[in-house]
C-alpha cells in the first residue's frame, strides 16, 4: 500500500511538472512569435456593440484584439496580453491597435463611440498615453468620442503614475471607463479616487442574475452609479430573461452574445447597412 502511494504520489509529481513546463513552452511560442509578428497582418480589431435600453439602438463600439499567427493559429488576447506585458511588446501592440481601431470607426457617425482596452503598462507609461492622444488628434477624431477601459488591478501596483496618465487622458476630452468591475479588491475605493466616467458590471454577475445576491449586486451598483452620475454598463448579456430583469432595473446599457459577438468592422457595417442604420 506504502509503495502503491508513493507511486501515485510521485506520479502526480510527474503530471504537475509535464503542464507546468508545456505551459511555459507555449508561453516561449507566443513570446517568439510575437516578437517576429507583423502587427499590421496579424492583428485585427473586432467590435462588439454597445446598446441602449430601452430602445435598443447601438450607441458605440468595444475594440477586442484578435491575433492569428500563421504558426500559431488565432491566440486569445486574455492569453497574448499578459505575454506582450511581459515581453516589453504591448506599448507597440496597443498603439498599433487603437491605430486601426480608430481608422475603422471612422466611417460610422460621429455620435457613435468606441471604446478600447488599455493594459496596465499603457495606463502608467506617459509616453503611451501621449501616443495615444496623437492618434486621436492625426485622424481628426473628436476625443470624446473615445473611452478608455482600464481595470482595478492596472492601477494598484503604481497607483500615481496611473493617476497622472488618467489626468492627462481625461484633459485631453477622452472618457475612462473601469472595466471588470465587482471583480478586484477595492472596488468602491477606487471608484471615488479615480476619474471615471463610466463603469463596466463584469459578466459574471449576470451570469447568476436569477440568484437574489448577484442580482443585488447589479441593482446596487446601477443605483450607485446613479447617484455618482457615471454611466454604467453591463456586460456579458446572453439571454432574453437576463436582458428582462436589467430592463426591470432601469439598466440603460448593455452589451453581450445576446445583441452580437464582436465581429470584424466590415460585417457590422453590412449588418448596420441592412438595417438602414448607416
Ligand atoms: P474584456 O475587456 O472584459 O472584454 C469582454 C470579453 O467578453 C471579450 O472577450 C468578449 O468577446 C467577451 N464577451 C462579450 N460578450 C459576451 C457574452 O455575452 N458572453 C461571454 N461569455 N463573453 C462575452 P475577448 O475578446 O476574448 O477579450 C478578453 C479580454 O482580453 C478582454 O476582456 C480584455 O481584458 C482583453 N483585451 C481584448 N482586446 C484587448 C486590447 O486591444 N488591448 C488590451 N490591453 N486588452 C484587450
Ligand atoms: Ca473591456
Ligand atoms: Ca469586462
Ligand atoms: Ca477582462
Amino acid at each position: 500500500a506504502l509503495y502503491n502511494s508513493k507511486t501515485s504520489l510521485r506520479g502526480r509529481t510527474t503530471v504537475y511538472s509535464a503542464e507546468h513546463e508545456a505551459r511555459i513552452r507555449s508561453e516561449r511560442a507566443i513570446e517568439a512569435a510575437l516578437q517576429s509578428a507583423d502587427l499590421a497582418s496579424e492583428f485585427q480589431v473586432y467590435f462588439q456593440p454597445v446598446v441602449q435600453l430601452p430602445e435598443r439602438f447601438v450607441v458605440g463600439f468595444e475594440a477586442l484584439a484578435r491575433w492569428d499567427n500563421p504558426q500559431l493559429g488565432r491566440i486569445a488576447p486574455d492569453k497574448f496580453i499578459p505575454i506582450a506585458e511581459r515581453a516589453g511588446l504591448i506599448h507597440r501592440l496597443t498603439l498599433s491597435l487603437f491605430e486601426k481601431a480608430v481608422e475603422q470607426i471612422k466611417a460610422l457617425p460621429g455620435t457613435l463611440s468606441l471604446s478600447f482596452n488599455l493594459s496596465a503598462h499603457d495606463v502608467t507609461s506617459a509616453e503611451t498615453v501621449a501616443a495615444l492622444l496623437e492618434i486621436i488628434r492625426r485622424a481628426a477624431t473628436d476625443p470624446r468620442q473615445i473611452t478608455f477601459e482600464i481595470t482595478e488591478t492596472s492601477v494598484i501596483g503604481s497607483y500615481e503614475a496611473a493617476e497622472t496618465c488618467l489626468q492627462v487622458l481625461r484633459n485631453a476630452g477622452v472618457k475612462l471607463a473601469l472595466d471588470d468591475f465587482g471583480t478586484g479588491y477595492s472596488s468602491l475605493g477606487y471608484l471615488h479616487r479615480l476619474p471615471i466616467d463610466c463603469v463596466k458590471i463584469d459578466r459574471s454577475f449576470v451570469a447568476g442574475i436569477k440568484d437574489p445576491i448577484a442580482s443585488g449586486v447589479v441593482t446596487s451598483i446601477v443605483n450607485l452609479c446613479r447617484s455618482m452620475k457615471m454611466q454604467c454598463v453591463v456586460e456579458g448579456v446572453e439571454e432574453s430573461n437576463q436582458l428582462e430583469l436589467l430592463e426591470a432595473m432601469h439598466c440603460r446599457l448593455v452589451q453581450g452574445y445576446h445583441f452580437s459577438a464582436p465581429l470584424p468592422f466590415e460585417d457590422l457595417l453590412a449588418d448596420a447597412r441592412e438595417n438602414g442604420r448607416v
